[in-house]
Protein backbone atom coordinates (compact mmCIF):
# COMPACT_ATOMS: atom_id res chain seq x y z
CA UNK A 1 0.00 0.00 0.00
CA UNK A 2 1.65 3.70 -0.88
CA UNK A 3 1.64 6.29 1.27
CA UNK A 4 0.25 9.26 -0.87
CA UNK A 5 1.43 12.68 -0.25
CA UNK A 6 0.02 14.27 -3.56
CA UNK A 7 -0.52 13.93 -6.79
CA UNK A 8 -0.29 14.87 -10.24
CA UNK A 9 -1.11 14.53 -13.71
CA UNK A 10 2.41 14.48 -15.15
CA UNK A 11 5.67 15.13 -12.78
CA UNK A 12 8.77 16.32 -15.04
CA UNK A 13 12.21 15.22 -13.69
CA UNK A 14 14.61 17.31 -13.60
CA UNK A 15 15.48 21.63 -13.68
CA UNK A 16 17.70 21.81 -16.94
CA UNK A 17 16.65 23.52 -20.77
CA UNK A 18 14.12 20.26 -21.10
CA UNK A 19 12.39 20.09 -17.96
CA UNK A 20 11.91 23.43 -17.80
CA UNK A 21 11.34 23.80 -21.80
CA UNK A 22 8.78 20.49 -21.22
CA UNK A 23 6.83 21.90 -18.33
CA UNK A 24 6.44 25.03 -19.72
CA UNK A 25 5.11 23.53 -22.85
CA UNK A 26 3.00 21.41 -20.64
CA UNK A 27 1.01 23.94 -18.87
CA UNK A 28 1.02 25.85 -21.90
CA UNK A 29 -1.14 22.94 -23.69
CA UNK A 30 -3.34 22.60 -20.31
CA UNK A 31 -1.92 19.05 -19.28
CA UNK A 32 -3.17 19.84 -15.31
CA UNK A 33 -1.17 19.79 -12.53
CA UNK A 34 2.40 19.71 -13.03
CA UNK A 35 5.19 18.94 -10.72
CA UNK A 36 9.01 19.89 -11.68
CA UNK A 37 11.54 17.97 -8.86
CA UNK A 38 14.90 19.25 -9.49
CA UNK A 39 17.18 17.57 -6.78
CA UNK A 40 19.95 20.13 -6.91
CA UNK A 41 19.08 23.49 -8.55
CA UNK A 42 17.99 25.18 -11.57
CA UNK A 43 20.60 24.57 -14.14
CA UNK A 44 22.71 22.13 -11.67
CA UNK A 45 23.57 19.52 -14.62
CA UNK A 46 24.68 20.31 -18.14
CA UNK A 47 22.63 23.29 -19.24
CA UNK A 48 23.68 25.86 -16.60
CA UNK A 49 27.26 25.31 -18.04
CA UNK A 50 25.88 25.10 -21.72
CA UNK A 51 27.84 27.20 -24.18
CA UNK A 52 24.20 28.00 -25.32
CA UNK A 53 25.39 28.79 -28.70
CA UNK A 54 21.83 28.73 -30.93
CA UNK A 55 22.91 28.00 -35.05
CA UNK A 56 20.64 26.22 -37.11
CA UNK A 57 23.47 24.29 -38.72
CA UNK A 58 22.41 20.80 -38.86
CA UNK A 59 21.95 18.09 -41.60
CA UNK A 60 18.52 16.80 -40.87
CA UNK A 61 15.47 18.62 -41.92
CA UNK A 62 13.58 17.64 -38.59
CA UNK A 63 17.05 19.39 -36.39
CA UNK A 64 17.50 22.51 -38.56
CA UNK A 65 13.61 23.20 -38.56
CA UNK A 66 13.98 22.37 -34.50
CA UNK A 67 16.53 24.72 -34.29
CA UNK A 68 15.30 27.56 -36.35
CA UNK A 69 11.95 27.37 -34.50
CA UNK A 70 13.70 27.58 -31.41
CA UNK A 71 15.81 30.73 -32.09
CA UNK A 72 12.74 32.34 -32.92
CA UNK A 73 11.88 31.60 -29.67
CA UNK A 74 14.95 32.88 -27.55
CA UNK A 75 14.99 35.85 -29.74
CA UNK A 76 11.14 36.74 -28.62
CA UNK A 77 11.91 35.87 -25.37
CA UNK A 78 12.53 39.59 -23.73
CA UNK A 79 10.12 41.23 -26.07
CA UNK A 80 7.21 38.54 -24.82
CA UNK A 81 7.82 37.92 -21.26
CA UNK A 82 9.55 41.01 -20.52
CA UNK A 83 12.63 39.02 -19.03
CA UNK A 84 16.01 39.52 -20.37
CA UNK A 85 17.89 36.28 -21.30
CA UNK A 86 21.51 37.41 -22.39
CA UNK A 87 20.38 36.61 -26.14
CA UNK A 88 23.04 37.93 -28.34
CA UNK A 89 23.24 37.46 -31.94
CA UNK A 90 26.33 37.45 -33.43
CA UNK A 91 26.33 35.35 -36.28
CA UNK A 92 28.78 31.62 -37.01
CA UNK A 93 31.28 30.74 -39.09
CA UNK A 94 31.76 27.10 -39.96
CA UNK A 95 35.21 26.44 -41.37
CA UNK A 96 36.03 22.62 -42.86
CA UNK A 97 38.19 21.68 -45.55
CA UNK A 98 37.82 21.81 -49.43
CA UNK A 99 37.20 18.21 -49.25
CA UNK A 100 33.89 18.22 -47.17
CA UNK A 101 32.71 20.68 -49.16
CA UNK A 102 29.81 18.47 -50.42
CA UNK A 103 28.64 17.91 -47.08
CA UNK A 104 28.81 22.01 -46.46
CA UNK A 105 26.72 22.21 -49.50
CA UNK A 106 24.14 19.87 -48.36
CA UNK A 107 23.44 21.33 -45.07
CA UNK A 108 23.78 25.25 -46.43
CA UNK A 109 21.48 24.42 -49.14
CA UNK A 110 18.96 22.19 -46.82
CA UNK A 111 19.07 24.97 -44.06
CA UNK A 112 18.54 27.92 -47.21
CA UNK A 113 15.19 25.90 -47.90
CA UNK A 114 14.36 26.16 -45.02
CA UNK A 115 14.59 29.83 -44.64
CA UNK A 116 18.05 29.92 -42.68
CA UNK A 117 19.92 32.67 -43.72
CA UNK A 118 23.39 31.37 -44.87
CA UNK A 119 25.77 32.04 -47.17
CA UNK A 120 28.97 29.63 -48.21
CA UNK A 121 32.26 31.42 -47.76
CA UNK A 122 35.34 30.74 -49.63
CA UNK A 123 39.44 31.52 -48.55
CA UNK A 124 39.76 34.94 -49.43
CA UNK A 125 36.46 35.67 -47.91
CA UNK A 126 37.02 34.04 -44.52
CA UNK A 127 40.31 36.04 -44.45
CA UNK A 128 38.18 39.52 -44.92
CA UNK A 129 35.99 38.34 -42.32
CA UNK A 130 38.53 37.43 -40.03
CA UNK A 131 41.40 39.09 -40.87
CA UNK A 132 43.51 38.11 -37.58
CA UNK A 133 43.79 34.47 -38.80
CA UNK A 134 45.63 32.62 -41.34
CA UNK A 135 43.06 30.15 -43.84
CA UNK A 136 45.23 28.28 -46.86
CA UNK A 137 43.81 28.49 -50.10
CA UNK A 138 41.65 24.92 -49.44
CA UNK A 139 39.49 26.35 -46.53
CA UNK A 140 36.33 27.07 -46.81
CA UNK A 141 33.36 27.59 -44.77
CA UNK A 142 29.84 29.09 -44.08
CA UNK A 143 28.20 31.95 -42.34
CA UNK A 144 25.06 31.80 -40.97
CA UNK A 145 23.62 35.62 -39.61
CA UNK A 146 21.55 34.59 -37.56
CA UNK A 147 22.93 32.53 -35.06
CA UNK A 148 23.07 33.72 -31.61
CA UNK A 149 23.83 32.39 -28.13
CA UNK A 150 21.93 33.20 -24.42
CA UNK A 151 22.88 33.30 -20.73
CA UNK A 152 22.09 29.77 -19.91
CA UNK A 153 21.51 30.33 -16.73
CA UNK A 154 19.14 33.82 -17.01
CA UNK A 155 17.69 31.84 -19.37
CA UNK A 156 16.68 28.58 -16.94
CA UNK A 157 15.69 31.30 -14.46
CA UNK A 158 13.20 33.18 -16.53
CA UNK A 159 11.85 29.81 -17.65
CA UNK A 160 11.57 28.23 -13.89
CA UNK A 161 9.55 31.84 -13.42
CA UNK A 162 7.62 31.57 -16.11
CA UNK A 163 6.84 27.91 -15.12
CA UNK A 164 5.18 28.92 -11.91
CA UNK A 165 3.07 31.54 -13.14
CA UNK A 166 1.54 29.26 -15.18
CA UNK A 167 1.08 27.39 -12.18
CA UNK A 168 3.63 24.69 -12.37
CA UNK A 169 4.68 23.19 -8.79
CA UNK A 170 8.64 23.63 -9.26
CA UNK A 171 10.44 22.10 -6.79
CA UNK A 172 13.97 22.78 -6.50
CA UNK A 173 16.07 20.54 -3.79
CA UNK A 174 14.02 17.53 -4.17
CA UNK A 175 15.06 14.46 -6.30
CA UNK A 176 12.93 11.61 -6.95
CA UNK A 177 14.68 8.47 -5.51
CA UNK A 178 12.16 5.35 -6.65
CA UNK A 179 9.61 5.50 -9.33
CA UNK A 180 6.68 3.48 -9.28
CA UNK A 181 5.47 1.04 -11.81
CA UNK A 182 2.45 -1.57 -11.31
CA UNK A 183 2.44 -5.07 -12.53
CA UNK A 184 0.46 -3.98 -15.37
CA UNK A 185 3.50 -2.11 -16.26
CA UNK A 186 1.66 1.39 -15.53
CA UNK A 187 3.53 4.50 -14.00
CA UNK A 188 1.70 5.33 -10.43
CA UNK A 189 3.88 7.80 -9.10
CA UNK A 190 7.70 8.91 -7.79
CA UNK A 191 9.46 8.78 -4.32
CA UNK A 192 11.04 11.81 -3.34
CA UNK A 193 14.29 12.76 -1.16
CA UNK A 194 11.73 14.51 1.01
CA UNK A 195 9.75 11.09 1.86
CA UNK A 196 6.74 11.58 -0.35
CA UNK A 197 5.30 9.53 -2.67
CA UNK A 198 3.46 11.88 -5.53
CA UNK A 199 0.73 9.73 -7.16
CA UNK A 200 0.74 10.30 -10.89
CA UNK A 201 0.40 7.81 -14.82
CA UNK A 202 2.95 10.04 -16.64
CA UNK A 203 6.66 10.57 -15.83
CA UNK A 204 8.85 12.62 -17.50
CA UNK A 205 13.05 11.40 -17.26
CA UNK A 206 14.59 15.20 -18.48
CA UNK A 207 17.41 13.81 -16.05
CA UNK A 208 20.51 14.80 -18.47
CA UNK A 209 23.21 12.77 -17.26
CA UNK A 210 21.38 11.11 -14.73
CA UNK A 211 18.56 9.77 -16.91
CA UNK A 212 20.33 6.58 -17.60
CA UNK A 213 20.60 6.05 -13.58
CA UNK A 214 17.37 6.65 -13.40
CA UNK A 215 15.79 4.03 -15.84
CA UNK A 216 18.24 1.57 -14.38
CA UNK A 217 16.96 1.55 -11.24
CA UNK A 218 13.37 0.32 -13.41
CA UNK A 219 15.90 -2.40 -15.45
CA UNK A 220 15.85 -0.37 -18.47
CA UNK A 221 19.20 -0.71 -19.94
CA UNK A 222 19.08 2.78 -22.48
CA UNK A 223 21.80 3.86 -25.05
CA UNK A 224 23.41 6.52 -22.65
CA UNK A 225 26.87 7.36 -21.95
CA UNK A 226 28.32 10.51 -19.71
CA UNK A 227 31.19 12.25 -20.42
CA UNK A 228 33.50 15.03 -19.14
CA UNK A 229 34.35 17.68 -21.87
CA UNK A 230 36.28 20.73 -20.28
CA UNK A 231 35.54 24.34 -21.55
CA UNK A 232 38.68 27.20 -21.47
CA UNK A 233 38.14 30.65 -21.05
CA UNK A 234 40.68 32.91 -22.33
CA UNK A 235 41.00 37.10 -22.09
CA UNK A 236 40.46 39.28 -25.12
CA UNK A 237 43.02 38.86 -28.01
CA UNK A 238 45.56 41.42 -27.29
CA UNK A 239 45.67 42.81 -30.67
CA UNK A 240 41.65 42.73 -31.92
CA UNK A 241 40.15 43.18 -28.54
CA UNK A 242 36.86 40.90 -27.76
CA UNK A 243 35.58 38.10 -30.02
CA UNK A 244 32.70 39.17 -31.91
CA UNK A 245 31.78 35.96 -33.73
CA UNK A 246 31.17 32.62 -32.59
CA UNK A 247 33.17 29.86 -34.50
CA UNK A 248 33.18 26.44 -35.41
CA UNK A 249 36.32 25.12 -36.64
CA UNK A 250 36.51 21.84 -38.26
CA UNK A 251 39.75 21.75 -38.92
CA UNK A 252 41.35 22.60 -35.70
CA UNK A 253 38.89 21.09 -34.12
CA UNK A 254 37.48 23.72 -31.80
CA UNK A 255 34.53 25.84 -31.32
CA UNK A 256 34.73 29.56 -29.86
CA UNK A 257 32.59 32.38 -28.71
CA UNK A 258 32.55 35.55 -27.20
CA UNK A 259 30.65 35.49 -23.40
CA UNK A 260 28.75 38.00 -21.78
CA UNK A 261 31.49 38.75 -19.25
CA UNK A 262 34.66 39.51 -22.07
CA UNK A 263 36.24 36.39 -21.97
CA UNK A 264 36.78 33.65 -24.90
CA UNK A 265 34.77 30.29 -24.59
CA UNK A 266 36.96 27.48 -26.23
CA UNK A 267 35.18 23.54 -26.45
CA UNK A 268 36.73 20.76 -29.02
CA UNK A 269 33.79 19.63 -31.92
CA UNK A 270 34.39 16.07 -31.06
CA UNK A 271 33.94 13.93 -28.27
CA UNK A 272 37.07 12.80 -28.62
CA UNK A 273 39.45 12.14 -25.45
CA UNK A 274 36.68 13.39 -23.09
CA UNK A 275 36.38 10.64 -20.01
CA UNK A 276 33.44 8.63 -18.83
CA UNK A 277 31.88 9.69 -15.89
CA UNK A 278 30.04 6.79 -13.72
CA UNK A 279 28.82 9.09 -11.35
CA UNK A 280 27.65 12.32 -12.52
CA UNK A 281 27.06 13.54 -8.41
CA UNK A 282 31.03 13.46 -8.12
CA UNK A 283 32.93 14.43 -11.03
CA UNK A 284 36.06 17.10 -11.74
CA UNK A 285 34.58 20.11 -12.05
CA UNK A 286 37.97 21.82 -13.39
CA UNK A 287 39.79 22.50 -16.39
CA UNK A 288 43.49 20.80 -16.78
CA UNK A 289 46.44 22.79 -17.44
CA UNK A 290 46.63 20.20 -20.42
CA UNK A 291 43.49 21.27 -21.89
CA UNK A 292 44.23 24.78 -21.84
CA UNK A 293 47.44 24.32 -23.82
CA UNK A 294 45.91 21.80 -26.32
CA UNK A 295 43.49 25.06 -26.89
CA UNK A 296 46.58 27.61 -27.32
CA UNK A 297 47.50 25.11 -29.86
CA UNK A 298 44.72 24.61 -31.89
CA UNK A 299 43.26 27.86 -31.77
CA UNK A 300 46.90 29.23 -32.86
CA UNK A 301 46.88 27.14 -35.42
CA UNK A 302 44.05 29.41 -36.45
CA UNK A 303 44.52 32.36 -34.79
CA UNK A 304 48.01 33.20 -34.18
CA UNK A 305 47.34 35.43 -31.27
CA UNK A 306 45.88 32.30 -29.16
CA UNK A 307 49.42 31.01 -28.90
CA UNK A 308 50.02 33.33 -26.05
CA UNK A 309 46.59 33.90 -25.08
CA UNK A 310 46.10 34.41 -21.42
CA UNK A 311 43.78 32.06 -19.50
CA UNK A 312 41.15 32.68 -17.52
CA UNK A 313 40.62 28.81 -16.29
CA UNK A 314 37.81 26.85 -17.44
CA UNK A 315 35.48 24.04 -16.32
CA UNK A 316 34.63 20.69 -16.41
CA UNK A 317 31.31 19.76 -17.23
CA UNK A 318 28.91 17.02 -18.36
CA UNK A 319 27.58 15.96 -21.93
CA UNK A 320 25.05 13.10 -21.95
CA UNK A 321 25.69 11.41 -24.87
CA UNK A 322 24.51 8.73 -27.40
CA UNK A 323 26.21 6.56 -30.40
CA UNK A 324 24.83 8.66 -33.12
CA UNK A 325 24.97 11.98 -31.22
CA UNK A 326 21.07 12.61 -31.19
CA UNK A 327 18.75 12.43 -28.28
CA UNK A 328 16.76 10.03 -27.22
CA UNK A 329 12.63 10.74 -26.67
CA UNK A 330 10.03 8.96 -26.49
CA UNK A 331 7.55 6.57 -23.76
CA UNK A 332 9.96 3.99 -22.84
CA UNK A 333 9.38 0.74 -24.49
CA UNK A 334 7.67 -1.87 -22.02
CA UNK A 335 7.00 0.80 -19.42
CA UNK A 336 3.71 2.65 -20.20
CA UNK A 337 3.49 6.41 -18.91
CA UNK A 338 6.98 6.88 -18.51
CA UNK A 339 8.71 9.37 -20.71
CA UNK A 340 12.54 9.82 -21.59
CA UNK A 341 13.93 12.91 -22.89
CA UNK A 342 17.82 12.41 -22.94
CA UNK A 343 20.71 12.08 -24.63
CA UNK A 344 21.38 15.38 -26.66
CA UNK A 345 24.99 14.86 -27.06
CA UNK A 346 26.59 18.64 -25.97
CA UNK A 347 24.13 20.09 -28.72
CA UNK A 348 20.91 20.42 -26.98
CA UNK A 349 20.22 24.17 -25.36
CA UNK A 350 19.37 25.68 -29.18
CA UNK A 351 16.55 22.70 -29.73
CA UNK A 352 14.80 23.04 -25.89
CA UNK A 353 11.41 25.79 -27.02
CA UNK A 354 10.79 23.19 -29.89
CA UNK A 355 11.89 19.87 -28.55
CA UNK A 356 10.12 20.92 -25.13
CA UNK A 357 6.62 21.84 -27.53
CA UNK A 358 6.76 18.31 -28.85
CA UNK A 359 7.25 16.12 -25.57
CA UNK A 360 4.55 18.28 -24.12
CA UNK A 361 2.64 17.38 -27.38
CA UNK A 362 3.11 13.66 -27.17
CA UNK A 363 0.87 13.66 -23.88
CA UNK A 364 -1.45 16.30 -24.27
CA UNK A 365 -2.12 15.50 -28.10
CA UNK A 366 -1.60 18.84 -29.34
CA UNK A 367 0.18 20.20 -32.47
CA UNK A 368 4.02 19.15 -31.80
CA UNK A 369 5.01 22.00 -34.48
CA UNK A 370 8.63 19.97 -36.15
CA UNK A 371 9.31 17.36 -33.72
CA UNK A 372 8.57 14.43 -34.98
CA UNK A 373 9.10 11.67 -32.26
CA UNK A 374 10.20 8.95 -34.61
CA UNK A 375 13.49 10.44 -35.67
CA UNK A 376 14.86 10.34 -31.80
CA UNK A 377 13.31 6.84 -31.30
CA UNK A 378 14.66 5.26 -28.07
CA UNK A 379 14.95 1.67 -30.00
CA UNK A 380 16.65 2.94 -33.04
CA UNK A 381 20.30 1.37 -32.13
CA UNK A 382 18.59 -2.02 -31.86
CA UNK A 383 16.53 -2.32 -34.93
CA UNK A 384 19.85 -0.70 -36.29
CA UNK A 385 18.74 2.31 -37.39
CA UNK A 386 21.03 5.25 -35.99
CA UNK A 387 20.99 8.55 -37.61
CA UNK A 388 23.77 9.48 -39.77
CA UNK A 389 25.15 13.21 -40.44
CA UNK A 390 27.06 14.52 -43.25
CA UNK A 391 29.85 14.92 -41.62
CA UNK A 392 31.74 12.24 -39.29
CA UNK A 393 31.76 14.78 -36.68
CA UNK A 394 29.33 13.76 -34.83
CA UNK A 395 28.89 17.10 -32.50
CA UNK A 396 27.61 19.16 -35.48
CA UNK A 397 24.60 16.51 -35.82
C1 LIG B 1 30.07 22.76 -21.58
C2 LIG B 1 28.84 22.60 -22.41
C3 LIG B 1 28.65 23.40 -23.53
C4 LIG B 1 27.50 23.24 -24.30
N1 LIG B 1 27.29 24.08 -25.35
C5 LIG B 1 26.12 24.01 -26.04
C6 LIG B 1 25.84 24.96 -27.05
O1 LIG B 1 26.63 25.86 -27.30
N2 LIG B 1 24.65 24.86 -27.71
C7 LIG B 1 23.75 23.87 -27.44
O2 LIG B 1 22.72 23.81 -28.09
N3 LIG B 1 24.01 22.95 -26.48
C8 LIG B 1 25.15 23.01 -25.78
N4 LIG B 1 25.42 22.11 -24.80
C9 LIG B 1 24.49 21.00 -24.57
C10 LIG B 1 23.28 21.41 -23.77
O3 LIG B 1 23.65 22.31 -22.76
C11 LIG B 1 22.63 20.15 -23.20
O4 LIG B 1 22.26 19.32 -24.29
C12 LIG B 1 21.41 20.48 -22.38
O5 LIG B 1 21.70 21.44 -21.41
C13 LIG B 1 20.86 19.22 -21.70
O6 LIG B 1 19.79 19.63 -20.90
P1 LIG B 1 18.97 18.60 -20.02
O7 LIG B 1 17.82 19.34 -19.46
O8 LIG B 1 18.71 17.38 -20.83
O9 LIG B 1 19.97 18.12 -18.86
P2 LIG B 1 20.55 18.89 -17.58
O10 LIG B 1 20.77 20.32 -17.82
O11 LIG B 1 21.73 18.10 -17.13
O12 LIG B 1 19.40 18.79 -16.51
C14 LIG B 1 19.12 17.61 -15.81
C15 LIG B 1 18.65 18.02 -14.44
O13 LIG B 1 18.02 16.91 -13.82
C16 LIG B 1 18.30 16.97 -12.44
N5 LIG B 1 18.09 15.61 -11.91
C17 LIG B 1 18.80 14.51 -12.25
N6 LIG B 1 18.34 13.43 -11.57
C18 LIG B 1 17.30 13.87 -10.80
C19 LIG B 1 16.44 13.23 -9.87
N7 LIG B 1 16.55 11.92 -9.59
N8 LIG B 1 15.48 13.97 -9.26
C20 LIG B 1 15.36 15.30 -9.56
N9 LIG B 1 16.20 15.96 -10.40
C21 LIG B 1 17.14 15.25 -11.03
C22 LIG B 1 19.74 17.44 -12.39
O14 LIG B 1 20.08 17.99 -11.14
C23 LIG B 1 19.79 18.45 -13.52
O15 LIG B 1 19.56 19.78 -13.09
C24 LIG B 1 26.55 22.24 -23.98
C25 LIG B 1 26.73 21.45 -22.85
C26 LIG B 1 27.87 21.63 -22.05
C27 LIG B 1 28.03 20.79 -20.84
Amino acid sequence: MIAINGSADVVVIGGGVMGLFTAYHLAQQGAGRIVLLEKSHIGAGSSGKSGAILRQHYSHEITVKLSRDSLKFFKNFAQHNGIDIGFQQTGMAFICHAKDRASLEANVSLQKNLGVNVELLDAPQLRDMEPRAVFDDDVIGALETDAAFVDPQLTLEALAHLCQSDGVDVRQGVGVVDILVNKNQQIEGVKTTTGETIETSTVINCGGPWAGILCARLGIDVALKVIRPQQAYFAPSKSFGREKLIWGDLLTGMYWKPEPAGWTRVGKMSYEGDEEVIDPDNYDEGVSRGFIEFCRKQMGQRIPDYREAISWGGCGALYTVTPDAHALIGEVPGINGFYLVSGFSGHGFKMGPAVGRGVAAMITGADPGPFDESFFAIDRFERGQPVTSAYAYGILG
